[in-house]
Order: C-alpha cells, then sequence, then structure tokens
C-alpha cells in the first residue's frame, strides 16, 4: 500500500462534464488528481458530447435558480482562464400557453431572487442572463486546465473494479491506482459500477435524437437576430417539454428537441408538429438528426451511504449546473470537511428509500465494455471491444 503522503487525493471516473469540472476543481485547490475515461478522448457516446447546451436562471425550483449565480461565475471565471469563449448570452424564454403553471412558478421564481426577466405578455417569459454553453469546448478547455494544474487525464482506461476502502483501489483496464478518495461521474454507466458496491440509483437513462431544422431563410432564427433559446412549455400534446436554440452551430439550422426520447419516428412526428405551429420559418422536416445522445433523470449528489470516501454524482440531464455544484459542494463537505453555502437535500440519496440496501454484486459479464480475445493484432493484450456493447445501457421508463 503507499504510504498515506504519496497517495493521490482523489480518482474520479468519467471524463464527462460532471468528472471534468470535478476533478478541475479538485486540482485547484491543490489536489493529486487522477481523472479515468474509458474511451479516447474527445468521444461522442455519454451525454456531454456535441456543440452546445442551454444555461439559463429560468428554472421552477427556487434552489436551481439560486445555484446559478455561482454557476455562471463558474463560467466566466474557466473562459478567462481558457482564454476562449464557451458561452454566449441569447437569453432564453420559457414559452407555455396561457395559465401553465409551470410558467407561472418560473415567472414567481424569477422575481422572488431578483433575476432580470421580460414578461411577455401572458405566454412566455425571458430570462435575460439564459444563453448557449458551447459543450465541446468547454470539455477541452477543463482537460487541459486540470492537466496545467498537475492532474492527470487518463483516457482509453474503462475502470474494471473498485475495491472501497481506506485507501481506495480502482483497477483500470490498464493498471491499478490508490486515492484518499474517489468521485464516480460515469453518467449512464454508473450503476454498472455501483452495483458491485451494494447500490444502484433510479436512474433513468434515455437516448435523445438530436435534430437541427433549416431555416426557410437563412439566419431568421439566428443569434444576430437576436432570437433566443426557448424551453416550451406543454405547447405540443406530446408530455414533455421541448426546447431549442438559435442557429448557428450549423450555418442555417436551428435545434430543436424534444426532452424526451427513445422512439425516433415518434419524437421526429411530434418535433415536426410543433416547428409547423410555432416556427413557420423552418422546413418541418429535419436537415440533420445527429446520433442519439443519453440524458439521466434523477439527480444524486451524495456520498455512498457504506463507504463515506465515495461520492457520487449523476443524473443531471436537465439541471446539469446544478448538479455540477451540489457535486462540487458534496465532495467539499466529504473530503475537505467544508460547510456547503447551499442545501444539498434536493440532490440526496435517502429521497430513495430503500437505497443501499442490496447486497453487493459483482461487476456482470453483460456490463463489460470489452468482450472476446485479446487484441493482439494492435499487440495491444487488452481484450478487444464489442461495437453493441459500447453503448450506454437505455432503461427507458
Ligand atoms: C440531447 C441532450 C441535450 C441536453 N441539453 C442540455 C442543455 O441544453 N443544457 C444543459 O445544461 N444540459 C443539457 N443536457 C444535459 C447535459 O449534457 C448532461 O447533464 C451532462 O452532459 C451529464 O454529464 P455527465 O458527466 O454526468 O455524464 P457523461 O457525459 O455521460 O459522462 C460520463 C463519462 O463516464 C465515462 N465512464 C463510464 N463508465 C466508465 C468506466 N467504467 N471507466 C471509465 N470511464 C467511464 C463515460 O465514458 C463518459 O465519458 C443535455 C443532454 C443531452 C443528451
Amino acid at each position: 500500500m503507499a504510504a498515506q503522503k504519496d497517495l493521490c487525493d482523489a480518482i474520479v471516473i468519467g471524463a464527462g462534464i460532471q468528472g471534468c469540472f470535478t476533478a478541475y476543481h479538485l486540482a485547484k485547490h491543490r489536489k493529486r488528481v487522477i481523472l479515468l475515461e474509458q474511451f479516447f478522448l474527445p468521444h461522442s457516446r455519454g451525454s456531454s458530447h456535441g456543440q452546445s447546451r442551454i444555461i439559463r436562471r429560468a428554472y421552477p425550483e427556487d434552489f436551481y435558480t439560486q445555484m446559478m449565480d455561482e454557476c455562471y461565475q463558474i463560467w466566466a471565471q474557466l473562459e478567462h482562464e481558457a482564454g476562449t469563449q464557451l458561452h454566449r448570452q441569447t437569453g432564453a424564454t420559457a414559452a407555455g400557453n396561457e395559465g401553465n403553471s409551470e410558467l407561472k412558478t418560473i415567472q414567481a421564481t424569477l422575481s422572488r431572487r431578483g433575476v432580470e426577466h421580460q414578461c411577455l405578455s401572458k405566454w412566455g417569459v425571458l430570462d435575460k442572463s439564459g444563453g448557449v454553453l458551447y459543450a465541446d469546448k468547454a470539455l477541452r478547455a477543463l482537460q487541459d486546465a486540470i492537466r496545467h494544474l498537475g492532474g492527470l487525464v487518463c483516457d482509453g482506461e474503462k475502470v474494471m473494479e473498485i475495491k472501497p476502502g481506506f485507501p481506495v483501489t480502482v483497477k483500470s483496464t490498464a493498471g491499478s491506482y490508490q486515492a484518499k478518495s474517489l468521485v464516480i461521474t460515469a453518467g449512464p454507466w454508473t450503476n454498472q459500477l455501483l452495483r458491485p458496491l451494494g447500490i444502484e440509483l433510479p436512474l433513468q437513462t434515455l437516448r435523445i435524437n438530436v435534430c437541427y431544422w433549416r431555416e426557410k431563410v437563412p439566419g431568421s432564427y439566428g443569434v444576430s437576430q437576436a432570437f433566443p433559446c426557448f424551453l416550451g412549455l406543454g405547447l405540443s400534446p406530446a408530455p414533455h417539454h421541448i426546447y431549442g436554440l438559435p442557429s448557428g452551430e450549423y450555418p442555417g439550422l436551428m435545434k430543436v428537441c424534444y426532452q424526451h426520447g427513445n422512439n425516433t419516428s415518434q419524437d421526429v412526428q411530434i418535433l415536426g408538429r410543433f416547428v409547423r405551429d410555432h416556427l413557420p420559418d423552418l422546413e418541418p422536416k429535419p436537415a440533420l438528426l445527429e446520433p442519439c445522445c443519453t440524458r439521466l433523470r434523477a439527480l444524486h449528489s451524495d456520498r455512498h451511504p457504506k463507504y463515506d470516501n465515495v461520492v457520487i454524482g449523476a443524473g443531471f440531464s436537465g439541471e446539469p449546473e446544478q448538479g455540477r455544484r451540489a457535486l462540487k459542494l458534496t465532495y467539499l463537505r466529504t473530503s475537505m470537511k467544508l460547510t456547503p453555502s447551499y442545501d444539498l437535500t434536493p440532490f440526496r440519496m435517502s429521497r430513495f428509500p430503500g437505497l443501499g440496501k442490496s447486497p453487493p454484486r459483482p461487476l456482470d459479464s453483460a456490463s463489460f465494455l470489452y468482450t472476446g480475445a485479446g487484441n493482439k493484432a494492435s499487440g495491444c493484450n487488452m481484450p478487444s471491444c464489442s461495437p453493441a456493447s459500447l453503448e450506454p445501457p437505455v432503461n427507458a421508463a
């Protein structure tokens, strides 16, 4: 066993946006950190890839809106350090039919928290601080910053085994590491790592179709026309919301997506109707449909109920900004004995009675990415990958 002074402070599993931000914050606090990622970076199999995401303060929940001040500061700081633009303020509109209860709650939250906004007649509210985050650029900036701060970013290393305790030992496809603590930010793969540790989170994994729609007149829904990001609340008969970002990511194409998924043709039909009814200057058929991403519902940022040097952060879709903040706070509280500046109750696992009571199960073979014989052709002794098993496990409700 490594002497305590030689131990690294933390191992972070998963280099999506949550893992990268966690490792970055740790490195900034002068912690020795190793970030392990199963795929070679950059990759497009988790939830964090792609060019753009929406950032906003317009949430129905007070505690999410409250956390955003600090989120914006952290983004601005990263932009400054990286010397590159990672965010564009476009405004974000929440729009719904008159009397939509979620819209009313968002308006009330923005007013209560003193967020600059504009009520748009009875059908919407514009959160002026909302905008677009450049997702892929942000990931790259974070990974560079981690290295620059002395952290290790090891890609192409899948974690195969976790031995909890002090120190915690993590075995990957390329080596074995020991640390004082462990952060698991493995996105859709989280439960595969947690099962052997005796817990399974109620996460729902979905494949979302990312659809781009052609403008009839290029630029009509573009940033240059001050078109904002939007969230359509109950504006379609479909049960889930529809959101969109101004054109710009691809010239002449606007990203409009359904906040749920799994059935491509159904989702495209839902979106097509929405586009026809609400965005008449777009062609009502998608010009581009990008390979599905995964989204997870049900936020968790907490310590493992049995191993208190293991922190888990998963399920941030929809509230990733707050998730990042919560995860950082959970980690700081756990390992650095700091008092968090926010109440983390909404992120705790104890919301789900019975969690942590299942006996540990070994990683089942189906959940391993690596199958078959060693990849001798490349001179590597690691087993070769089965393409189907690269996809995250999907369990729609
Ligand atoms: C279509 C779509 C639209 C979205 N829109 C928005 C938006 O507008 N605004 C917004 O803020 N958010 C949005 N989100 C949500 C946001 O992108 C996610 O919340 C966020 O990317 C989740 O990041 P993560 O790090 O938790 O997971 P992931 O990005 O999935 O990262 C997990 C990582 O862990 C790695 N990993 C897993 N198992 C292992 C292992 N055993 N060993 C090593 N590595 C492992 C994976 O390879 C992966 O890289 C959207 C998401 C999607 C899919």
